[in-house]
């Protein structure tokens, strides 16, 4: 009894875990890892004084992160940028912004966007708890802009689009064109948002490690180029950097988004600030190399199975059947649902015990190892497994099958 309180309290810090469940973006396990450089820029500012509202040539009070803000409306192909804590604060702040007096206070959201994103965070509660009034508008599969411009009234505020990041809908479906409702929008005067959710800097259709293809995820430079005046969308999905809302549009707009004294309770701090003026300079010089989301992507089956080869090979005295299997990787992150991505598993059976045991044990070595069980078999996804983590793979199996056995006469 108290072997198992200490080890639930052990187990509840936070601690790094080896991924082999192939979700490239898994929420549960922390988004988005971050590589050595923007890990080491992160690691600079925490060490040290940094000039994080200073002007080193005044020699003055400055602004907090003009360089990222400059950089990230660079990379997202905006006037002007700005960062929140994620992407559901930006989204708030967004809300509380345009709809700060009660004759003004009503969203239109078309019926097909009021979505449910990951554990409780859901749009028409979110406008809710932020003093808005939700005008819902078409229906689950069907919305035109016709429907947009009919509910627009004096009290209407704000036109949000939610990007359907985890879920998709087919069949007899339409949405209105983002051109057709900034039209209306543009005509009333009403500021016309979207939450991407995502926000993918490079073409997802691109070709992958694999030579396969992602479906398509809406791009801010997209939305923007369609006439959506602000986007939102998270630091730590898509983007692979850390978790952060970024929020792009206009000069004026982000210049009043920042004034909102909603801003200051939701800004980011000078690690974040400096993980992600990291990020985009990599993407700003194509060094996609250091961004483990996209390196990950541009995984091949070649690769891992050498990798897989070598493991396997390190598991040859032990009493365990281990084996390559295909797999299916994902992005994950309630991103591009249904896109999978071709990969290689590490299948292991062990004749003593079952394969729930053999998860549970593998949860318990250090650091912990999170696979999964698919046809009765366990399975590690070495997609998300780094390189630099197979040994540590090899010896976490060996421990796991030793104290199996050991507790066990007869061999695996
Ligand atoms: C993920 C997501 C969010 C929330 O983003 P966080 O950065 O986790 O706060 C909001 N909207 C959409 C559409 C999303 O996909």
């Amino acid at each position: 009894m108290l072997a198992d309180a200490l080890q639930q309290l052990r187990g509840s810090r936070l601690q790094p875990v080896i991924n082999g469940t192939g979700i490239i973006i898994h929420t549960n396990l922390g988004r988005a890892p971050l590589g050595s450089v923007v890990a080491e820029a992160l690691v600079r500012a925490a060490r040290n004084y940094t000039s994080l509202e200073y002007d080193l040539v005044t020699g003055e009070r400055g602004q907090r992160a003009p360089y990222l803000e400059e950089n990230l409306a660079l990379l997202v192909g905006s006037e002007a940028a700005t960062i929140v804590n994620n992407c559901a604060a930006a989204l708030v702040l967004l809300i509380r912004h345009f709809t700060q007096t009660a004759e003004r206070n009503e969203v239109i959201v078309s019926r097909g966007e009021l979505v449910q994103i990951g554990g409780g965070f859901r749009i028409p509660e979110i406008l809710e708890a932020s003093g808005a009034r939700l005008r819902e508008i078409g229906t689950t599969n069907q919305t035109n802009v016709s429907d947009y411009a009919k509910a627009i009234n004096q009290r209407t505020a704000l036109i949000l689009k939610v990007h359907r990041s985890n879920f998709y809908i087919e069949g007899f479906t339409r949405s209105a064109a983002p051109e057709e409702i900034s039209a209306v929008a543009r005509e009333k005067g009403i500021p016309f948002v979207e939450d991407l959710g995502s926000g993918a800097i490079f073409e997802t259709e691109a070709v992958l490690g694999n030579g396969q293809r992602l479906d398509h995820e809406r791009r801010p430079v997209e939305a923007l180029s369609q006439g959506v005046d602000i986007v939102c969308f998270s630091g730590d999905k898509l983007f692979g950097g850390p978790q952060a809302g970024i929020l792009a549009g206009s000069f004026a707009r982000i210049r009043a988004l920042k004034r909102d004294p909603l801003f200051r309770a939701l800004r980011c701090d000078k690690l974040v600030l400096a993980a992600l003026e990291a990020t985009v300079d990599l993407y700003l010089r194509n060094d996609l190399r250091e961004i483990p989301v996209q390196t990950m992507l541009a995984l091949t089956n070649d690769a891992l199975a050498e990798r897989i080869a070598a493991i396997i090979a390190g598991l040859k005295n032990v009493p365990v059947s281990a084996n390559s299997r295909p797999g299916k990787a994902q992005v994950g992150g309630g991103t591009l649902p249904r896109s999978t991505i071709d990969s290689l598993t590490l299948e292991l059976h062990c004749s003593e015990i079952s394969a729930a045991e053999l998860a549970s044990r593998l949860r318990q070595a250090v650091p912990p190892v999170i696979g999964y069980i698919s046809e009765g078999c366990y399975r590690l996804d070495l997609h998300t497994v780094f390189p630099e983590q197979d040994q540590l793979l090899v010896a976490a199996i060996k421990g796991a099958i030793r104290t199996a056995t050991a507790s066990s006469p007869i061999p695996c």
